[in-house]
């Protein structure tokens, strides 16, 4: 099962760029530019935290060591070479300009930087990637819009979306409809953090306010069985990530894990790492955690797979193409595996 896992051909909805960064390149980077760190004795040691306040701080830090564009390019030709060893073949990847905005990186500088580090990637393992910005929900509703104008006003055709993620408590959707507003009218696409520590209100008012086209996380969901149905009959697809929210959130066990329900209540789940490094994850082990303690079998994630080609930002054709390749190639890989 975990050579299985490893093997069929992924998408990737919810990976963040500067959470992907590896330790002991936010080391080489920060003596780069001299930048001080918390302290440590083995790398690794940086990436541990006691709460997601914490975890926000040091993501913070680590994105604050890449600053200029060869730095931006090497983290994401890093993230997606990862990603390729896995079976990824197209991530549509987070990213966070305004923590960038904060330590004076240009946006050219940043988008540029990442773009090439697509391309490098692309050229050198097949992966694809595409990028979403997400807003910082603990800044301003000003600086939000702020981003989004950013954006709009210096269109890279890689850009394709905004997300909106950080803590979600006391931050509710709603205080961002200006900037989700704005990018809707710049063709771009929308997706939320929601419901991953606030309610399941906060899911209806970004899809029917902001406009969202499918939800990151979701997983208090759970407390409304109406968002429930109407989720389940609008084909909602949830980007759920096991490991960095068993940790933070439902630290009583993957078993207890909210996905478990979510997936037998009929919700459209796609499965992904989050954070990989700072949360010790990959793009395997999340599938292996969910197959290990969560009772999923081969047909469970090529569901999984298949809902996140349903949630991916592409044109019909391309994912019609998908569904199909992807799906022989994994009922391919379970005949031989069993054999
Ligand atoms: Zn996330």
């Amino acid at each position: 099962m975990h050579e299985f896992l490893r093997r069929i051909p992924k998408v990737s909805l919810h990976c963040h760029l500067e959470g992907s960064i590896q330790p002991e390149t936010v080391i080489d980077l920060s003596v780069k530019h001299g930048i001080e760190l918390p302290d440590y004795d083995d790398p690794g040691d940086l990436y541990s935290y006691s709460d997601i306040y914490e975890f926000l701080k040091m993501y913070d830090v680590a994105a604050h060591s890449v600053r200029d564009h060869d730095d931006f390019r090497r983290v994401t030709y890093e993230t997606l070479k990862e990603a390729a060893d896995h079976s990824v073949r197209y991530r549509e990847m987070f990213w966070s300009p305004m923590a960038h905005m904060e330590s004076d990186v240009a946006y050219g500088t940043a988008v540029d930087g990442i773009i090439e580090g697509m391309q490098d990637a692309e050229a050198d393992f097949g992966i694809q990637c595409r990028l979403i910005a997400d807003i910082n929900r603990m800044d301003t509703a000003e600086h939000g819009y702020e981003m989004v104008s950013i954006i709009a006003e210096n269109p890279r055709p890689e850009l394709i979306g905004i997300g909106l993620d950080y803590a979600e408590a006391g931050n509710p959707p709603e205080k961002f409809e200006a900037a989700f507003q704005l990018a809707g009218q710049n063709g771009l696409h929308r997706t939320a953090h929601c419901a991953e520590d606030g309610p399941a209100a906060n899911i209806t008012t970004a899809l029917d306010l902001l406009k969202c086209e499918r939800i990151d996380h979701g997983y208090h969901i759970l407390g409304d069985d109406a968002v429930v149905q109407r989720c389940v009959e609008d084909e909602v697809v949830f980007t759920c990530t096991p490991k960095s929210t068993e940790w933070v959130y439902f630290g009583n066990g993957m078993a207890n894990h909210p996905i478990k329900e979510m997936v037998s209540r009929g919700l459209k789940v796609m499965i992904d790492c989050d954070d990989p490094p700072m949360f010790k994850t990959d793009p395997t082990n999340d599938y292996i955690e969910a197959a290990d303690h969560m009772g999923f079998d081969s047909a469970d994630f090529k569901r999984f797979v298949l809902n996140g080609i349903d949630g991916c930002w592409i044109d019909d054709s391309t994912r019609q193409q998908w569904r199909q390749s992807f799906g022989a190639e994994i009922d391919e890989l379970a005949t031989q595996l069993t054999d």
